[in-house]
């Protein structure tokens, strides 16, 4: 059976002699764990479509064991992100959450429209880091179910005030008459959460918050993300390792 769809390489390994282990977020089969023959041979066409970032068209055989790629027809490299070290290492986390949270074998087009989008974003510079981390954080945590409840205090209903509190075990907001614990939100920290909740795909990265609302949405999404998910991120780790913004 032959499948077709695009996809990006999200993880790359070398196996064998000249051979690459590729696991794949696609289109059409969400994440596909595939090898690629001979393809860290420079002389391979599957050289350049089966490396870590590559958007292609791929082809893909099911084998008795496993998935091949028989072709990847190049459409972008991200190239620039390899050229700094941090956008690299923002990437790398980036795929490895994406990974971890889109189906496997299912389409998975939002998932994928997402990074795409995201590592675009960062690779040309048009959005900060905290606000592409933030988004993908907490848009990919809502489109695999872990979608917190933002509409409006958990007790008492109300919508908005100058200070809400978000409460992430709970994934729900409370006002200042009804918290009795919970992180405290600007209105602008929270207009932005609501937004990557709940915007259309095509409108999803495009909002605006100051620096220093950036800086804390994007500790609060990592925190909310930690919460739920029971997962080590060696990749995050060395981002906010290295990272200076
Ligand atoms: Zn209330």
């Amino acid at each position: 059976m032959l499948l077709k769809t695009d996809g990006l390489v999200i993880r790359e390994k070398g196996t064998g002699e000249s051979d690459r282990f590729v696991t794949l977020l696609t289109r059409d089969y969400g994440v596909l764990y595939a090898f690629a023959r001979g393809a860290r041979s420079l002389k391979s066409e599957k050289q350049s479509g089966t490396q870590l970032f590559a958007y292609a068209d791929f082809t893909v055989s099911r084998g008795k064991d496993a998935y091949i790629v028989t072709e990847a027809r190049v459409r972008e490299v991200f190239f620039k992100l390899r050229e700094d070290v941090e956008h690299l290492a923002l990437s790398q986390y980036f795929c490895e959450l994406t990974g971890l949270l889109a189906p496997q074998e299912t389409p998975a087009e939002e998932y994928l429209s997402v990074l795409l989008n995201a590592l675009y974003l960062l690779s040309s510079g048009k959005r900060p880091q905290p606000f592409l981390k933030a988004v993908l954080e907490l848009r990919l945590m809502s489109i695999s179910g872990y979608m917190p409840d933002l509409v409006g205090c958990a007790k008492c209903g109300t919508y908005e005030s100058a200070e809400m509190f978000f409460d992430r075990r709970e994934g729900c907001l409370y006002c200042p008459d009804c918290a009795e614990h919970g992180e405290p939100l600007t209105p602008g920290v929270l207009a932005a959460m609501r937004h990557i909740c709940f915007a259309e795909p095509k409108k999803l990265f495009s909002f605006t918050l100051s620096d220093a609302g950036l800086q804390k949405l994007a500790v609060l999404t990592e925190g909310y993300m930690h919460t739920h998910l029971n997962h080590y991120f060696k990749t995050l780790q060395f981002y906010n390792q290295i990272k200076t913004q």
